[in-house]
């Protein structure tokens, strides 16, 4: 069992190094439980996965918005063909003001190998990688991306029960 804020704190410095000096981060963490069981190593890669993606997104740099909240659904929630049942969740949120993904590209972004990146600058592995972590805790990743604007990575992890 990890506390999801916690694990970023401690990520904060290295996430910071890996952006360079023309991006800065934002955190946002709301209160609520924020405590998921995961691997804290596989948890970490993942969102380092996402930051350095958005990084890559803003060559002339930007903000990237690390946003964190307890998120508590009633009804299921629909989205890419996928359902995230009702339940206690910790939502992540990595937010960028970069180029954006097409539709036509953004139905790929998670198989592996896929990567709009020159050789040597990108494998493809990144998302995919994520998304097998993410499945793994018996959580959900989705991305929103608007060309021009920038993109969203959103993942919904099922929160542990605080026992007093
Ligand atoms: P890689 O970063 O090695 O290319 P990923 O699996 O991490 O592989 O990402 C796959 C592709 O998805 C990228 O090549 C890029 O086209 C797109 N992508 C991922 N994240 C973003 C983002 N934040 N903004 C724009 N495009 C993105
Ligand atoms: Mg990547």
């Amino acid at each position: 069992t990890i506390d999801i804020q916690d694990t970023l704190s401690e990520l904060t410095h290295l996430l910071n190094r890996l952006v360079g000096e023309r991006v800065q981060l934002e955190f946002e963490h709301a209160t609520g439980n924020h405590m998921i069981r995961a691997d804290k190593r596989q948890l970490e890669q993942v969102v380092m996965n996402l930051v350095v993606n958005a990084r890559d997104a803003m060559p002339k740099g930007g903000i990237v918005k690390i946003r964190t909240e307890a998120l508590d659904l009633v009804k299921p929630l629909k989205r890419d063909r996928a359902e995230v049942p009702p339940g206690s969740y910790v939502s992540i949120k990595v937010i960028d003001q970069g180029t954006g993904i097409p539709r036509d590209k953004l139905q790929k972004i998670f198989e592996p190998f896929f990567t709009t990146k020159r050789t040597g600058e990108g494998t493809g592995l990144g998302l995919s990688t994520a998304y097998g972590i993410v499945k793994q805790t018996g959580g959900f990743i989705f991305a929103d991306s608007v060309v021009g604007k920038g993109s969203s990575f959103t993942l919904i992890l099922p929160t542990q029960p605080v026992v007093e």
